[in-house]
C-alpha cells in the first residue's frame, strides 16, 4: 500500500530548527546508506537513520516526529563514523525529540541511576539515556 507523505505546515522552519539543534546540516546527506547498514538498532527501528534524516530534507515534519526511531537510537556514533560526509545523527534524533517535546519527559533520568546500576551498566546505555536527557 502505498502511503502519501504530507509536509508540515512550515517545513522550512521545521528543517532550519533541527539544524540549529543539532549543529548538523542535513542537507550534507547523499543518501547513501551508509549509517543504516551500520546501526545496531535499524531492526527495531520503523524508519531507518537514513530515511529520518531524508524525511527532515523533506520537511515531513508529522512523519518523523511520529517515528519511533527517535527512541531506539542508542546514541552509538556507529553511524557519524561511517557517514562519508560526518553527519552526527544521533544530535539530529537529539534535536528532533527537542522538537517533539522541549519540556522533555524524564520516565527515566540520569539522577536515577544509582552506583550500583551504574556499574552493572554497559557505558553505552549511561551515554544514550544521558543524550536524552540533556536538553
Ligand atoms: S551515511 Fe551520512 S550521507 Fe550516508 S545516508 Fe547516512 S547520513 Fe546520509
Ligand atoms: S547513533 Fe543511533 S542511529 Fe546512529 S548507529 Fe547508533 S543507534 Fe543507529
Amino acid at each position: 500500500m502505498r502511503v502519501k507523505l504530507k509536509a508540515g505546515p512550515e517545513p522550512r522552519k521545521f528543517i532550519e530548527r533541527i539544524e540549529e539543534l543539532s549543529g548538523e546540516n542535513v542537507y550534507a546527506c547523499y543518501q547513501c546508506g551508509r549509517c543504516s547498514a551500520g546501526c545496531p538498532m535499524a531492526a527495531e527501528m520503523d524508519y531507518l537513520p537514513n530515511q529520518i534524516i531524508r524525511l527532515v530534507q523533506m520537511g515531513l515534519e508529522d512523519e518523523v516526529l511520529r517515528s519511533k526511531t527517535l527512541f531506539m537510537c542508542a546514541s552509538c556514533f556507529t553511524c557519524q563514523s561511517r557517514c562519508p560526509k560526518g553527519i552526527d545523527l544521533a544530535r539530529v534524533m537529539e534535536a528532533v525529540r527537542y522538537v517533539l517535546d522541549p519540556k522533555g519527559r524524564d520516565a527515566f533520568g540520569p539522577n536515577e541511576i544509582s552506583p550500583e546500576l551504574a556499574q552493572e551498566l554497559p557505558q553505552q546505555v549511561l551515554v544514550a539515556i544521558c543524550r536524552k536527557f540533556s536538553k
